[in-house]
């Protein structure tokens, strides 16, 4: 059997996608949920269920599966019932709904009579458009409710997670059994079945256990388009996560460590470094990791480091990465984990630390007492990770062919198809150390190779040694170089290390082939390399203002705690950005920006523009909301290497005539866009600042800048007074930021 697979996940192609919503659905899309569209793999599916069928959607973490039943509930007639195992996650899912005007209630355990009894009132009364519940709620012994929920009718019945009805999935729940005898209480609603995992064998046992026998099975990509991965070597693992976590600027994300003491030493470093960092893993008691998880979800500590326990029933969108820092045990678990990065679709990035190294470290995990069957199974998936870890493919093609699925030979999207991993022959240098390791009377351990390589003078060095024609052949290299050079050589297997009290080098049969010349080595280079090229899927469909974006989050954290919500409930953060982008003036406007529905509008509105109106006169900035009420152009994002074209051209007519009035006439732009753009050419080391401005001018704002590089603009101005305009603050920042930039 064929099935009907959605081309595109989560932040791929949406805009393209026309389907048969009518005018009037169409309009409660945008009104309600704040969407323009569609997202390829949802129209199918809600165009089905609209139509009162019954479906199977199989769609990853952040594909959409809530709006394939909360859209059908809202345009449906009658109210819709959703059933969740997760009854952490049903309070915010609630308010996230209430927060957009849909009217939602929950039935779970931690309800107070109250409130409970104002539910049921609810429902009988008819007021509501969905309940979320858990199973052992519906079918509790002596419980009314379902007769009560037969007097009315229901728009439709929802299974999230639905995996857990069968033994065959990986989180089977015996209550979930229960949900057969639905169809035959509810025969006319229909019913979906919503899964973020179902191999084919759980697939069929879903449909058989929910009696979904006339269902449609609706099957999306597995791909995470937005998400980039990336995997660098574990020697020099911890510069490379620093520098790593500092262009992360101060985003969520979460690092997997193998082992509950790692993710407190980590924790601990990172903290020390001036990260905000917790760990997390079982050994806590139960209130300490919950409180550990709501300030992660609250936005209160941005990064959080885990062991595997963390994750499961999370339920936060704007996880920006996601880092292992120890191998994976197999790639489900690994896409599982990186998964939990970008979920709304916004771009994200997967980075992992380890390699062929880590697989002796792993492999006593693989052991399973008394089943070797089980055992070579573990130890076949642990290689294929390793694999995974160790190619120069596409990393997503080899997820997901992995997973069953096509996939192009490159996606563009991850280190390898960027050229970003950097491998470089290293045949010379690897024969160079294996025959100082081969002409050694006795086993030496790599530092004293790397001695006689070096032609090191030290006097521990024996005479006999001096004498070798090896000695000093690799003077050209710095010691810490040829150090990486031999332990990337052990970590290949290119050369023995004998574990023990003498870590001593030992040559195999592959340093034979080297030595031979029979076989190439190539290694990657370490040199901590620049955060990822920005590529085509890496980039935002908009570039927001980086200092108004940090503003208008910190008015949605605020926002958020008042109200006791996660952040995200909110506003997602691609909201944000199109605001800190487009810089919205009036309410019109507003809806012009994804995820502002009608009732955030009202709710939000006000205090986002009242921002957003203050920060443009601080900054220097002007509305960029192009005329009519189509969906803002995209602005190309900034590329990292050179600054943008609109920006040039300001530079080239700047150089033919310095006049910001008479460029601002020619372009038709604002003065304060073309003041912007110069300082943009300043930090992007196309203009000097002193071009700009007279030194009385410039010096005495960057020393202020420099004396306070956190502090805001307008705590400058306060050191340096009035009489300084923004856009000399501006220049004297760019300048300021980029003398304490490396060049290159
Ligand atoms: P899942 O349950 O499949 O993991 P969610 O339902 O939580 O995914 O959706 C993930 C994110 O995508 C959310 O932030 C949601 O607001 C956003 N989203 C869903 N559908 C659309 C759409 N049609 N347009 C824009 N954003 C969407
Ligand atoms: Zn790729």
């Amino acid at each position: 059997m064929r099935l009907q697979i959605a081309s595109g996940g989560p932040g791929r192609g949406w805009y393209i996608w026309s389907m048969s919503l009518n005018a009037h659905e169409s309009a409660t899309l945008q009104r309600v949920f704040g969407f323009r569209t569609l997202r390829p793999a949802q129209a199918p599916v809600i165009e089905h269920v609209l139509r009162g069928g019954d479906a199977f959607v199989l769609m990853p973490t952040g594909g959409g599966k809530s709006l394939c039943y909360q859209f059908p509930a809202v345009v449906r007639p009658g109210m819709a019932l959703v059933i969740s195992p997760l009854i952490a996650l049903m309070k915010d899912q609630v308010d996230g709904l209430r927060l957009q005007g849909i009217r939602a209630a929950f039935l779970n355990s931690t309800l107070e009579d109250v409130e409970e009894r104002e539910v049921y009132e609810a429902v009988l009364a008819g007021t509501l458009d969905l309940l979320y519940i858990a199973p052992e709620r519906l079918f509790a012994p002596g419980n009314a409710l379902l007769e009560q929920l037969k007097q009315r009718p229901l728009s439709l019945i929802a299974i999230d997670e639905a995996h857990c009805v069968s033994q065959w999935g990986h989180d089977f729940r015996p209550h979930y059994l229960e949900l057969r005898a639905l169809k035959e209480h509810f025969p006319n609603a229909p019913m979906v079945a919503l899964t973020a995992t179902a191999d084919r064998l759980t697939r069929d046992d879903i449909l058989e256990q929910l009696q979904l026998h006339r269902a449609q099975t609706f099957i999306s990509s597995f791909d995470r388009p937005n998400i980039h991965y990336a995997v660098a070597p574990k020697r020099g693992w911890k510069d490379g996560l620093w520098s790593f976590l500092e262009a992360q600027d101060g985003a969520s994300g979460i690092i997997y460590c193998l082992s509950r003491r790692n993710t407190e030493d980590l924790a601990a470093e990172l903290s020390a470094s001036g990260f905000n960092a917790v760990a997390y893993h079982a050994g806590l008691t139960a209130d300490e990791r919950d409180r550990r998880q709501t300030a992660f979800i609250r936005d209160e500590v941005p990064i959080i480091v885990a062991t595997i326990a963390f994750g499961m029933g999370i339920d936060k969108s704007n996880v920006r990465f996601v880092v292992h820092a120890d191998l994976p045990k197999n790639l489900e678990g690994y896409y599982q984990e990186t998964g939990r990065a970008g979920r709304d679709g916004e771009p994200s990035k997967a980075l992992l630390f380890g390699g062929a190294g880590d697989f002796a470290r792993l492999q006593p995990f693989c052991e399973v007492d008394g089943n070797e069957e089980q055992s070579s199974l573990l130890l076949t998936k642990l290689r294929r990770m390793v694999d995974f870890a160790e190619s120069h493919a596409c990393r997503r093609k080899i997820l997901l062919n992995y997973f069953g699925e096509e996939a192009p030979d490159e996606c563009g999207n991850c280190d390898n198809c960027l050229g970003e991993r950097t491998v470089y022959d290293a045949t010379v240098e690897a024969q160079k150390l294996l025959s100082a390791v081969a002409r050694l009377p006795v086993p030496y351990g790599l530092g004293h190779v790397i001695d006689i390589l070096r032609g090191s003078t030290a006097s521990k060095i024996p005479e006999s040694h001096r004498a070798l024609s090896v000695f000093g052949v690799g003077k050209d290299l710095a010691k810490h170089a040829w150090m990486d050079i031999g332990k990337e050589l052990i970590q290949r297997g290119y050369v023995d290390q004998e574990l023990g009290r003498f870590p001593v080098l030992k040559l195999n049969a592959r340093s034979w082939e080297v030595l031979r010349g029979q076989t190439r080595v190539e290694l990657t280079q370490t040199e901590p390399r620049p955060g990822p090229t920005p590529s085509r899927k890496d980039t935002p469909e908009v570039e927001g203002h980086a200092e108004l974006f940090e503003r208008l989050r910190a008015l949605r954290k605020e926002l958020a705690d008042a109200r006791n919500v996660p952040a995200y409930v909110i506003l997602p953060d691609n909201s944000l950005r199109e605001l800190s982008a487009y810089r919205p003036q009036t309410e019109d406007d507003l809806y012009q920006i994804t995820g502002f529905g009608e009732v955030k509008v009202r709710q939000f509105g006000h205090a986002f523009l009242e921002a957003i109106t203050a920060a443009c006169a601080e900054l220097g900035l002007e509305t960029e909301m192009p005329a009519g009420r189509k969906k803002p152009t995209p602005k190309p994002r900034k590329s990292s290497r050179g600054p943008a074209a609109t920006v040039l051209k300001t530079l080239e007519l700047w150089r033919e005539n310095p006049s910001i009035e008479g460029i601002a006439q020619r372009r038709k732009l604002g003065e304060r866009t073309v003041e912007q753009h110069l300082a943009d050419a300043v930090e992007a080391g196309a203009l000097a600042a002193d071009e700009l401005l007279p030194a009385h001018r410039l010096q005495p704002v960057v020393e202020a800048w420099r004396a306070a590089p956190k502090a805001t603009r307008r705590e400058i101005r306060d050191r340096v007074g009035e009489s300084f305009s923004y856009f000399e603050i501006n220049v004297a920042r760019a300048h300021a930021l980029r003398a304490v930039v490396p060049e290159g």
